[in-house]
This record gives structure tokens, C-alpha cells and sequence, in this order.
């Protein structure tokens, strides 16, 4: 029988154990959310009259923690409606319940002694074949199941996820030593497919591998910073986005995880490490003791390395200074290997830039860096198989553009190891053979091919990668382009399937994108069964052009303007009507004309976190390529035949989730918002995304496919449009709208009401793609849209006038 996780528990409704719950509920599993029982009322609890046996009372920690992962931003729901799929209990009436799961998850305090107990109890109840696993950060897995029997300790194993679990890539996964190679492998694959995870095989050791390797590259940072002289702002500025690193680079990062929680980690590998040099690596600073003394953690207690604070000119942010224990205002770094590393085009150039330029900024880079990928080989084969999971643990768990070994091969191995001998480094064995073997660098990629990886003693092996993970920028290296322009490309996707995929700049939608779906239409009705839309950059497309629509308006060019709309319309109606399956597949933001591009396709297939929308009225505009028509045709596709009063609250919708620019948060609720049928597919890992896109697409094509078929649409018309409008009165007279905000919502109430029509009129889609490019045009010409524009264009923000 194949397993299956149906139901599963969460043991502990603290942080980490509330958002996991949530996030097997996004999924779509049950779970029960278990947490101890308070021995003591609380004020509130007396004031109900509630007593110690109070179900509420019993359960208040697994409420606290549910209604905690409800209120979470970012969201820890995919759709708030999920967590009714969560069900608050305690760990202790609700013990034999245990038997209903087929996964139960440990997120009880990191404490050795806690977690044995609780696991005995769960020995106790759980069904023999249910799978038992520990969400700590750093406790050992073997020392976990002393006690337990070999059949538990069997299907026990260590799912370390990374806060907050529905975002964080990253799942590391440690098999104990009697671990059931089966469940190790079915965790991996469920980790991947249904939770949407990138899974890494750790071993059982302190920490494991992202945080063992994170934890000693922010503690080398720490030592280098006070050896160079520098302040933490100054170290941010090098150690954020010009490093492949985030934002928030070290020391933000450090504020909104918590310093005691740094402290805990780092104090739990020098306590569980044997060697004297490592336990000495991981030391933390005075400053480090001193701050958690003073309670300054970070986010979470007001102040940390930074501090925000209220001045005369409104909020500053302040960095604490490390040498006189108070906050100054911020400083800017000088630093010629900053500005010339952030003047390169890559990555790769710019980290070689930081490294090897002729500052104490540069000095600095190189220290901590050299320090860390050092200490990783040093720890390669001890703290994970391969140098692949070392890299995306950094990358998933850490938000690394690159990992350590891409790093150093991006820095050039060679050279960066003749710079480390002469400096007195000693050099790990297992970069001394990679060396010795004549190769220069960790990975060997050749254009089209499967990336190669070193394993050590001078041996390489193809990176193991699941078939159905597609990556375009392989298949276009292979040649399997079939027509390309400046913006867009059509890529033979295998089984007879073409990918056409947006490479403009942010993936815009202008002429030549336009000019390529057109083709697209062509190439697969003569040659292809069937069509995916997609593409890997960071958002799938944030719309049309702006700049260009911006500056024919203001050069008065309305005809061009008007062929401009009119063409795009056409194009997205030749796609939604060709001879064959088309699949759109949005992924993170699917804005404006990104949105209008997925909606004439037969089936969407969205990444789990697709943030999709139509967001025109925000730069003064209503949708143009059909958006509206789309968003009605879906809001009233349900609705009963005989048209009366009910169709209004469906072209309300419609109306509402356009006019205030609604984005959806994740896949689900853009189907709550009427932008997704029920049809439409979610991907819960993105890397998967194309492929299931395709799944779909060959198996409409198989099915014997009919192309769509141009239906009528009703339309609630003039009496249905007074009443939207005098709902616009109420807003603008309520000061929440401005008068353009209002004359913007009369063109969009027009459009989705069909015009100068009796309630009930059945209208053409032609005859709504003319009234909304009508409205479109008119708005364009309006200064203050215009003025809209600029400014989005200008601060990336929208401005309300
Ligand atoms: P937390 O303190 O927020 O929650 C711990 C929960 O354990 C609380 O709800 C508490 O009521 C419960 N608890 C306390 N004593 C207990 C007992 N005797 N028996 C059963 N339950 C008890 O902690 P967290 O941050 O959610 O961490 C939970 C686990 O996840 C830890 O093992 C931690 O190392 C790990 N982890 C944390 C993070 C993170 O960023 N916070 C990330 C990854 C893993």
C-alpha cells in the first residue's frame, strides 16, 4: 500500500509548531495542534468563570497558537478559511487521538528532556505505522529516541523546518541512525511535492547544516568586524544584496531573529562539539552577553542593533555603537571595493570586486568569507554527503543567492587558495585533491547539460535532479529555442509542447511580447499539441509596458494608442480560441497585463504563492486586455440562466476586486477572488510548476479537446450601473475617494455593466472589449492618470490624487 499522510499532528503551538499546522492545512491536511495544560487561571479566565477543567482552559495554548497563525503577517494561511482545518487540543486529553495521524510532528521547546517525554507519550498512542518527527533546530535525533523501542525509533527522523515555515524554502531532513531508508525517501519526496519544500539531507549533527555553517559565518562577521574597525551599519552595507545576501544582510537579520535566539544556537554546538578550535569558534562576543542582558534582542523587544526612534523630522533609525554601548545615527560606508562591486553586472563579478579590491572593506569581505568556506570543507562529509545540500541549505535556509562552493567558485577557487596559503591557511583535504586532480572549481557546468559536482577525491557526479524539474534556461542552452525576439521566446518543452516564455525587462508586456503570443498561436496550431505559458524570473510579469503607453499619451499619439489596446485585445481572443490547449502557469506577482495574459488559457496552473491582480486603477487606468471582461465572465459563469437581482452581487464582486486594485496572497485566494476557477490547478512547489503546467496541457490534448467556444454575456446594464454608482457616491462623499477615483470607478462600472443596455442584455465580447478600450483611452488622456503613472514609474508606488 503507499503511504499516505491524511491527518497529522503538531505537538507544541509555539512559533514554529502553529505555523507548520498551518501550513499542512494549506495544503490541504487535517491536523490536530496539541500543547500543554496551564496548571494556573489566567485574570480573564476567572472573570468568565471558567475553571481549570474548562475545555478553553485546557486547550488555551493550542487556541493562543492557532489564533497567533492567524494573525500572522506575512500570512501564515494561504487562505484563512484553512484554518478551520486546524484543531486545537491538549497534550493530554487528546493523547489517544494520536491514532487518527499518520505524521505526528514534535515543535515542543528545545529541551532534550521535554522532547524524550513527550515522544514517550506519543510511543504510547501513535499508530504503529505513523510516522514520528522532531522539528528541533540542534538537538541530537539519536539522543532523542533513547528509550524508545526499535520500531519507533525506526520511523523517527528530524524535518527541521525554517521560520516561517509556509515561506522558507529549506527542510532539512535527518535521518536517525535506525531511521527506515523508506520513510526517509517518502519524507523527501512529500517534503518536496506536497509541501511545496526544497528538502536537504542532513546528518545528525549539532545544528545541523544551514544553521551549523550560518551560525559560524555570522560569528566570524562579528570577530572581523571589531579586528577592521567598522559599525554594524557599515557591515550590513557590505554583507546585504551585493554579496547575493539579503536586505536585511547581518545584523537586520540577526534583530528579527532574535540575538537570544543566535545565542541558544551557538551556544548549542560549542556545548556539543568535541574539538577545542571549534568550541572556540563558536564563543559569542562580551558585547553579544551584554546586549541579551540589557534585553535588547531586536524586533521582538523594541531595540538590538538597531533601534528605531521618533525625531523632530519623524522616524530615524539608529545603530547601536559597539564600543560606547549607545545608538548613533547611521553612517554611510566609503569604501572603493563597495562602489566598484556594486557598478558590476554579476554577481560573480561583484563578489570578486569585494573581495579582491584595496580597502579594509574589501579586507574585511575576504577574512569573514575565507573563514567560512574553510570551516564549510573543513565540515563537508561530516555535516552532510554532499556539497550540493551544503549549498541549498545556505541558499533555501538563509536566502543566499549562492551557496558557499558557488561562492568560491564564483571568487575562483585557484586564486582565492593561493591567496589563503600565502596568508598561512591551511587547506582541507578535500580541496587539496579537487586541486591536485587539475580541476579549478566545484561544479563543471556545459551549456544544456546537467550540472556536475565534486565529491571528492577528484571525483565528480551529476547532480541528481528529479525529471520532473524543468529549467528553461538548461532547455535554451541545448538549443531548443523555436522562435525568439527581443521579449519574449517559444522553448520545445519535450512531448510536443512549447513554453512560451517572457524575457523583456521585468517581463513587460510590450509590441514584441504581443508579436510572440501571436506566433505562439501559429507555430503550435501547425506544429504542437499544446501551449504552457511561464518563465523562472523572480515574478511572472508585473504588467504592460507603462513607459511606453505613458509617453504616446503625452505625445498625443491616440491612434497609435488605441491600435496598440485593440491589438493586444485581439491577440489574448486568438489565444483563448485557438485549436489548441493552452496552460498559463503565474507564479509570485501576475499583475495588470500579467493577470490578462493567464485568463484567456483553458486551465491555469498557478504556483502556490501567486499574487495576482488587476491593479490598473492604481496608476489611473482600467484593465485594457480584457481584464474586465474576464473577471465578469467568471464572476457570472455560475449564476443561474434566469438573469434577476442576484447577478448584481456578482458583478459587484467583479467591480469591487478591480476598483480597489485587490491582490491576491497566494493561489487560493486569488480562486476566493474570482481571478481562479475551481479548475484551475495549484503547484505547491514552484520548481515543479512547468512541468505540472504541461502535465495538464498534453492531458487536455490527449482528451480529445475541443477549443473553447464564444458565449454571450449577460450584463445587469443601466439600472444595474445606478446602483454601483450610487455605492461610489457613498465613498467620495465619505472623503475615502477622490474625485478621479471616482470618475475611474464610472468607466469600470460602465464596462462591467455593459453600457446603455436593459438589465439582462446578452452582450458580445467584442462589444465589452470595445467599451473597455473606449474607457481606457479616455483615462489615458486624463492628466491626473497620467500624473499617476509618472509617478509609479518614478517611486514604484502608487500615488492617490
Ligand atoms: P516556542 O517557545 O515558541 O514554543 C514551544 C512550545 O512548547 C510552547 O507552545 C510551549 O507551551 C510548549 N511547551 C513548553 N513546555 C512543554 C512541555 N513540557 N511539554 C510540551 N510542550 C511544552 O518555541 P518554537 O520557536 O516554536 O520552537 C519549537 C521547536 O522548533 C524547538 O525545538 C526549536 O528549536 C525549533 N525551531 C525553532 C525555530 C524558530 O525560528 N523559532 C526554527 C526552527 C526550529
Amino acid at each position: 500500500m503507499t503511504r499516505q499522510i491524511r491527518k497529522a499532528a503538531v505537538l507544541g503551538a509555539g512559533v514554529m509548531g502553529a505555523a507548520i499546522a498551518a501550513h499542512l492545512a494549506n495544503v490541504g491536511i487535517p491536523v490536530l495542534l496539541l500543547d500543554i495544560v496551564p496548571n494556573e487561571l489566567t485574570e480573564e479566565e476567572k472573570k468568565k468563570g471558567l475553571t481549570l477543567e474548562s475545555r478553553q482552559v485546557r486547550n488555551r495554548f493550542s487556541l493562543r497558537g492557532l489564533e497567533n497563525a492567524r494573525k500572522a503577517r506575512p500570512a501564515a494561511f494561504y487562505d484563512s478559511d484553512d484554518a478551520a482545518l486546524v484543531e486545537p487540543g491538549n497534550l493530554v486529553d487528546d493523547l489517544p487521538r494520536l491514532a487518527e495521524c499518520d505524521w505526528i510532528i514534535e515543535a515542543v521547546v528545545e529541551n532534550l528532556a521535554v522532547k524524550r517525554d513527550v515522544l514517550a507519550k506519543v510511543e504510547q498512542h501513535a499508530r504503529p505505522d505513523a510516522i514520528v518527527s522532531s522539528n528541533t533546530s540542534g538537538i541530537s535525533i539519536a539522543a532523542m529516541v533513547e528509550g524508545r523501542s526499535e520500531a519507533f525509533r525506526k520511523r523517527f527522523l528530524g524535518t527541521h523546518f525554517f521560520n516561517p515555515p509556509r515561506y522558507m524554502k529549506l527542510l532539512e531532513i535527518i535521518p536517525g541512525p535506525d531511521t527506515d531508508p523508506d520513510i526517509v525517501a517518502f519524507m523527501q519526496r512529500f517534503g518536496e511535492r506536497e509541501l511545496g519544500k526544497g528538502v536537504v539531507l542532513a546528518k545528525d549533527t549539532p545544528n545541523f547544516i544551514a544553521n551549523r555553517i550560518g551560525t559560524y559565518g555570522l560569528l566570524r562577521t562579528l570577530d572581523a568586524m571589531q579586528r577592521f574597525g567598522l559599525g554594524v551599519d557599515e557591515v550590513d552595507a557590505l554583507t546585504g544584496p551585493v554579496m547575493g545576501r539579503p536586505k536585511s544582510a547581518t545584523f537586520r537579520t540577526l534583530d528579527l531573529v532574535g540575538l537570544d535566539t543566535f545565542v541558544h544556537v551557538a551556544n548549542n554546538v560549542r556545548d556539543s562539539v568535541s574539538e577545542s578550535w571549534e568550541k572556540k569558534a563558536f564563543e559569542l562576543p562580551d558585547y553579544i552577553l551584554k546586549m541579551v542582558e540589557n534585553r535588547w534582542l531586536g524586533e521582538k523587544t523594541g531595540q538590538g542593533f538597531f533601534k528605531r526612534e521618533r525625531t523632530a523630522s519623524g522616524k530615524e533609525i539608529l545603530a547601536l555603537d559597539l564600543n560606547t554601548f549607545e545608538y548613533r545615527p547611521r553612517k554611510k560606508l566609503q569604501s572603493a571595493s563597495l562602489e566598484k562591486a556594486k557598478a558590476q553586472t554579476t554577481l560573480e563579478r561583484k563578489l570578486q570586486a569585494l573581495v579582491y579590491g584595496d580597502d579594509d572593506a574589501s579586507r574585511f569581505i575576504w577574512t569573514v568569507l575565507k573563514e567560512t568556506l574553510l570551516y564549510t570543507a573543513r565540515k563537508q562529509g561530516e555535516i552532510a554527503d554532499d556539497i550540493v545540500a551544503v549549498d541549498n541549505a545556505m541558499k533555501w535556509g538563509f536566502n543566499w543567492e549562492l551557496g558557499p562552493y558557488e561562492t568560491w567558485d564564483a571568487i575562483g577557487l585557484e586564486r582565492s587558495v593561493a591567496r589563503m596559503r600565502e596568508e598561512g591557511d591551511e587547506i582541507p583535504p578535500f580541496v587539496e585533491e579537487l586541486l591536485a586532480s587539475g580541476r579549478t572549481s566545484f561544479y563543471e557546468r556545459k551549456p544544456g547539460e546537467t550540472p556536475r559536482f565534486y565529491v571528492g577525491k577528484g571525483e565528480y557526479r551529476e547532480i541528481d535532479e528529479p525529471k520532473e524539474i524543468i529549467s528553461l534556461g538548461r532547455l535554451k542552452e541545448a538549443g531548443r529555442v523555436v522562435r525568439r525576439n527581443t521579449g519574449a521566446s517559444l522553448i520545445d518543452i519535450g512531448d510536443g509542447v512549447v513554453c512560451l516564455e517572457f524575457h523583456s525587462l521585468k517581463q513587460a508586456i510590450g509590441p514584441d511580447v504581443v508579436e510572440m503570443i501571436n506566433i505562439a498561436v501559429d507555430e503550435v496550431e501547425q506544429n504542437w499539441d499544446a501551449l504552457v505559458i511561464a518563465n523562472q524570473a523572480p515574478n511572472f510579469c508585473v504588467g504592460a509596458n507603462l513607459l511606453m503607453m505613458l509617453m504616446e499619451a503625452q505625445a498625443g499619439h491616440w491612434d497609435a494608442l488605441d491600435q496598440t489596446v485593440n491589438e493586444f485585445q485581439q491577440t489574448l481572443l486568438r489565444l483563448k480560441y485557438m485549436r489548441k490547449p493552452v496552460v498559463a502557469a503565474p507564479h509570485a506577482m501576475a499583475l495588470g497585463g500579467g493577470a490578462e495574459v493567464c485568463f484567456p488559457a483553458d486551465r491555469i496552473q498557478a504556483a502556490a504563492e501567486t499574487y495576482i491582480g488587476l491593479v490598473e486603477v492604481g496608476v489611473g487606468l482600467i484593465p485594457g486586455g480584457g481584464g474586465n471582461k474576464e473577471l465578469l465572465i467568471r464572476a457570472v459563469e455560475n449564476v443561474p440562466q434566469n438573469i434577476d437581482e442576484r447577478l448584481d452581487q456578482f458583478v459587484r464582486r467583479a467591480f469591487e476586486t478591480i476598483a480597489t486594485a485587490k491582490v491576491s496572497t497566494s493561489a487560493k485566494e486569488a480562486r476566493k477572488l474570482g481571478f481562479l476557477r475551481d479548475s484551475d490547478g495549484i503547484s505547491v512547489n514552484r520548481d515543479y510548476q512547468i512541468h505540472d503546467a504541461k502535465t495538464v496541457a498534453l492531458s487536455l490534448a490527449k482528451a480529445g479537446y475541443q477549443p473553447q467556444v464564444p458565449r454571450k454575456i449577460p450584463v445587469v446594464g443601466e439600472s444595474g450601473a445606478a446602483m454601483l454608482k450610487i455605492g461610489v457616491f457613498g465613498m467620495k462623499k465619505a472623503g475615502y475617494i477622490s474625485e478621479h477615483d471616482e470618475k475611474i470607478a464610472h468607466h469600470l462600472i460602465r464596462v462591467l455593466t455593459g453600457g446603455a443596455v436593459p438589465r439582462g442584455t446578452l452582450v458580445t465580447e467584442q462589444y465589452l472589449l470595445d467599451l473597455e478600450r473606449e474607457a481606457f483611452l479616455s483615462l489615458v488622456g486624463e492628466p491626473k492618470t497620467q500624473e499617476r503613472m509618472q509617478h509609479m514609474l518614478m517611486t514604484g508606488k502608487p500615488l492617490r490624487n
